[in-house]
């Protein structure tokens, strides 16, 4: 992306050019579905991330009779199907109550925001850290968090989450876990077995310091940013620093990791995934398919790790969600040839940017009168250029 002069049907400009997107400030869930344009959105939070062979076939079964067959990843490694109607609402949630996926309630539901990074192995601790956490937090004497309020779980030789969002993190360290908030510099170190009573100590602290707004909403980061000191237990270790993680599609230890057209796939593909073995869903949006010890063949499922749709990520956009401003998708597959490999192009269909809240190195975001581009930023942040039309981005992008 660079030689000659850009060729660009916009404008540089000094600020967003759009009004703000609706924040609902919650996540939809499968007892609070979520509507969207193509109909409601119910996200279905499997423990610690995991699927059985059963689940995931139940999923897929569910999917394909209750809702439009389309199955989302989402970035808190979490599954959604899209189109369910009022109609078919109680039959799904039927069904994922016999496949044990379902919460006593929507506010058990809205708590069990829990995180694992998917490479764990049997008997390391990260899977019954994560599962005890998940009990924990829907238990009557859990701290009442926001709902977006969320907890990950990265007990690996080193962490690989960290730029996933979060409030507070569990980590491993010198044979115990470090527990820390998000954006804190230092953490509390404690034995693996007292790892989820401190990280339910930190978020009951967050309540007491008055980390809630009057809207319901607040985050860990916010508190902390405001000078508030966490208990004295978390500042006794420094948050060592961690390399950059990229996924990388293709076998691991614990099995093989594939990916999808913009984390998204067909009730059909998961029935396919589910006769190779349990599922890890990962916060990358692809799914590693445990104890695989070769890679799979199947239709739609991304196993090459230079396949350039890797490169882009787009939102569901226009017309399935109803605040984006100009579909997302048809973009993205056009603008993929044209990113270098390991850059990534955002496409979002309003400042929102769903699909990747973290800033990407270029970011196109739908408004009224065209897309903007943002380079090395969010969705929501100020533009470079305005207005451009899909047809010149490639070219724009080219030319950058
Ligand atoms: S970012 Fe995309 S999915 Fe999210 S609200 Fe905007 S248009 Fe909808």
């Amino acid at each position: 992306m660079s030689g000659a002069a850009p060729i660009i049907d916009g404008s540089t400009i000094q600020g967003p050019t759009v009004k703000s997107p609706t924040i609902k400030g919650w996540c939809p869930g499968a007892l609070r579905p979520m509507e969207s344009g193509d109909g409601w959105v119910v996200r279905v939070r499997p423990r610690a991330g995991r699927l059985s062979q059963d689940q995931a076939r139940g999923i897929a079964a569910l999917s394909a009779a209750h809702s439009n067959g389309l199955i989302d990843l989402s970035a808190r490694a979490n599954v959604q199907l899209r189109g369910v109607t009022m109609a078919s609402h109680a039959p799904l949630i039927d069904g994922l109550r016999a496949l044990g996926l379902l919460d006593e309630s929507t506010q058990a539901e809205s708590q069990r925001n829990v995180t694992l990074a998917p490479f764990w192995a049997r008997g390391d601790g990260a899977h019954d850290v994560a599962l005890d956490l998940s009990a924990a937090l829907t238990s009557p004497s859990a701290p009442r968090l926001p709902s977006k309020f969320g907890f990950v779980v990265d007990m690996g030789v080193a962490p690989i989450l960290r730029n996933i969002a979060a409030d507070i993190r569990i980590e491993r360290i010198s044979g115990g876990a470090l527990i820390y908030g998000q954006g804190a510099q230092t953490g509390a170190m404690v034995p693996l077995a007292q790892a989820v009573q401190t990280a339910l100590h930190l978020a009951q602290w967050f309540v007491d310091a008055g980390g809630i707004g009057a809207d319901g909403r607040g985050r860990m980061a916010g508190l902390l940013a405001q000078g508030r000191a966490a208990p004295a237990a978390f500042a006794q270790c420094a948050v060592p620093a961690a390399l950059p993680f990229a996924p990388h599609i293709g076998l691991h230890k614990a099995g093989a990791l594939v990916g999808f057209e913009f984390g998204q796939m067909q009730a059909e593909t998961l029935a396919k995934l589910a006769g190779l073995g349990p599922l890890r869903i990962t916060p990358w949006r692809m799914v590693l398919i445990e104890g695989a010890q070769t890679m799979p063949t199947l239709a739609h499922v991304i196993t090459d790790a230079d396949d350039q749709m890797l490169r882009v990520i787009a939102c569901t956009g226009a017309p399935a969600c109803i605040q984006a401003h100009g579909p997302t998708r048809d973009l993205a597959r056009a603008l993929a040839p044209h990113i270098p490999q390991g850059q990534v192009c955002h496409v979002s269909g309003c400042a929102k940017g769903c699909a990747h809240p973290t800033a990407a190195a270029l970011t196109l975001t739908a408004t009224p009168s065209g897309f903007d581009l943002v380079q090395n930023g969010r969705a929501g942040d100020t533009p470079t250029l305005a207005g451009l039309a899909p047809s010149y981005i490639p070219q724009a992008l080219n030319a950058l």
